[in-house]
């Protein structure tokens, strides 16, 4: 592919990228409160101002704005540029990574997913439901896709998804959240089985050094929302796991 089309389509990836972000804080703050999400059009919190189109282009309003409400002046959090540019960056980075391609549209989808239901598992420790489906719909998608492989992805499916369920059973939903259990079946279905053994395996590298860290820092014993972490490590997984996986099966063929 030439460099400028290449150029052309990863800005395209980037805008579209920002776009959906936005979308994603409408999730991000509607879901938690079961607001309805398509019809209540976005005000500010406190003078109830509707927001114009121009005060509703993602990213380019906040910073013009410099995050105040354009009419009293209200903060607005740095919560919402932040998920967009996240959200943009990203859908370049899996550009640059996997070029213009189907396993692109759903990594872009999947890290979009992830990203809203980490900070809603975050606050609220729930994964809703919603998010784990459209997973596992994109999972479904990759299955017909690759319909030959298929049984690489169904053992993605139940592989760590089992084990966890059986954690959540015996510890009566103590050790680990049902969400979480959903969320590592709908992945591997995505992500195929070892892929998703990886990005678990990091993911529960990160939650437990991270929470360690974190009741150091402030004493206090937190709850842990395993989501966040399950979610860094898939992306972790879906980056870098090639290099690993392949290195690791040289290391198993010399000896
Ligand atoms: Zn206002």
């Amino acid at each position: 592919m030439p460099t400028s089309l290449m150029i052309v389509i990863g800005l395209a990836f980037f805008l579209y990228g920002i776009i959906i972000g936005s979308f994603l804080n409408v999730l991000i703050y509607r879901i938690p409160k079961k607001e309805n999400i398509a019809i209540k059009r976005s005000h500010c919190m406190k003078c109830e101002y509707q927001l114009q189109w121009y005060d509703l282009i993602p990213l380019f309003s906040w910073l013009f704005l410099r995050g105040k409400c354009r009419k009293c002046g209200q903060k607005i959090s740095v919560q919402y540029p932040i998920i967009e540019a996240l959200n943009g960056i990203f859908w370049l980075l899996i550009f640059i990574r996997f070029g213009l391609s189907i396993e692109s549209l759903l990594y872009c989808f999947l890290f979009s997913a992830l990203l809203a239901l980490s900070v809603i598992d975050f606050r609220t420790f729930e994964i809703p439901i919603g998010f784990n489906i459209f997973i596992l719909i994109l999972g479904l998608v990759r299955v017909a896709t690759d319909y030959k492989n298929w049984l690489y992805y169904v053992i993605g499916l139940v592989s760590v998804s089992m084990v966890l369920f059986l954690i959540f059973f015996i510890s009566k939903g103590r050790a680990i959240g049902g969400g979480d259990v959903k969320l590592m079946a709908a992945t591997g279905l995505l992500l195929g089985w070892d892929y998703n053994l990886l990005g678990f395996v990091f993911g529960c590298i990160l939650g437990s050094v991270i929470h360690i860290i974190r009741m150091k820092v402030s004493k206090k014993d937190h709850v842990l929302a395993m989501g966040p972490y399950l979610s860094a490590g898939v992306m972790i997984s879906i980056f870098v796991g090639k290099y690993l996986i392949s290195w690791y099966a040289a290391l198993l063929g010399s000896h």
